[in-house]
């Protein structure tokens, strides 16, 4: 991917853990990888479909100036999240703080940490089967395109299904979308869950009726098993409900796990059930 370097930025501000540096102030050199696609700016020789390096600087600088943190380490995280959030055609961000003034009594040329944050791409489904279905689905897809770490970039028709597991319920209404986030698979599920709980959503019968569900499909192509967590998600390719949408916003994506597409793994599934 392509690159626009910023490299030893100077900027004066008052970071630090001693209170020495929260009213004296240092030097920090701040060094910002930005990656992105620049072919097109580059053919058509245009800064605007560019990002100004000049507006970068001036941004990085008022936003160490406007907040203070303790670490390098969270001047290095944050920086790099709000530039991803500032700059859209960002994909990845390495944001690399230097601390030439360093207060440790002894000679040192600088000491430094690197934080590299970008956008994972991840595919969620979503059911309701109480209550005004429709709504709790477009509440819950609004909620995770306001949090600041989340972007909704597509989302497919909403379809009824017959409930599954738990047949005794009604009808659900379910589908998927697509979106990019700066958040790990951890806290994005501790999200969903945060959502579920805003939506009234209770756990009382297992696969029961529930105002909201939210699973974690995919994310990127990352394969993850931990006691709170399974991606992609454990019983994605034997559900038509989840297939469905996921053919429709997503067709050519691979399961990391199986290697078929959205649509291959549909037609398996429609193959399989069809006598
Ligand atoms: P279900 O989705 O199976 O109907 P719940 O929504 O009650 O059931 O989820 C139960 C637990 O499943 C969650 O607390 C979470 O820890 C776990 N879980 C494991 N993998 C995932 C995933 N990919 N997405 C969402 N939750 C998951
Ligand atoms: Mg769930």
């Amino acid at each position: 991917m392509d690159c626009i370097k910023i490299w030893d930025l100077e900027v004066f501000a008052y970071h630090g853990v001693l209170k020495e540096e929260n009213t004296l102030g240092q030097k920090f050199l701040i060094c910002a990888e930005l990656y992105m696609d620049v072919s097109e700016a580059a053919k058509e020789d245009d800064i605007g479909k560019s990002i100004n390096y000049a507006n970068v600087c001036k941004e990085i600088d008022d936003y160490l100036r406007a907040n203070t943190f303790k670490l390098i380490e969270t001047m290095a995280d944050r920086l790099a999240k709000h530039l991803l959030r500032r700059y859209t055609p960002l994909k990845e961000v390495s944001v690399t703080i230097k601390k030439p003034w360093a207060p440790i009594l002894m000679p040192l040329n600088t000491v430094s940490v690197t934080a590299r944050r970008g956008w994972h791409n991840v595919y969620l489904s979503l059911g309701s089967n109480l209550g005004d279905r429709e709504d709790y689905i477009n509440r819950a897809i609004r909620l995770l395109d306001n949090d600041k770490n989340c972007r909704v970039l597509r989302v497919s028709t909403l379809r009824n299904t017959k409930p599954v597991g738990y047949e005794d319920q009604d009808d659900f209404i379910n589908g998927a979308v697509y979106m990019q986030t700066l958040l790990s698979p951890s806290d994005l599920l501790s999200l969903i869950a945060a959502i579920e709980k805003e939506l009234q959503r209770e756990r009382v019968i297992r696969w029961g009726p529930r105002t909201i569900d939210l699973d974690i499909l995919l994310y990127d192509d990352e394969i993850i098993q931990t006691k709170d967590l399974t991606i992609p998600h454990i019983e994605m390719a034997k559900r038509k409900f989840v297939l469905e949408p996921m053919a429709e916003i997503a067709p050519w994506v691979r399961h990391p796990v199986l290697g078929k597409t959205m649509n291959e793994l549909l037609s398996d599934y429609i193959n399989l059930h069809s006598n």
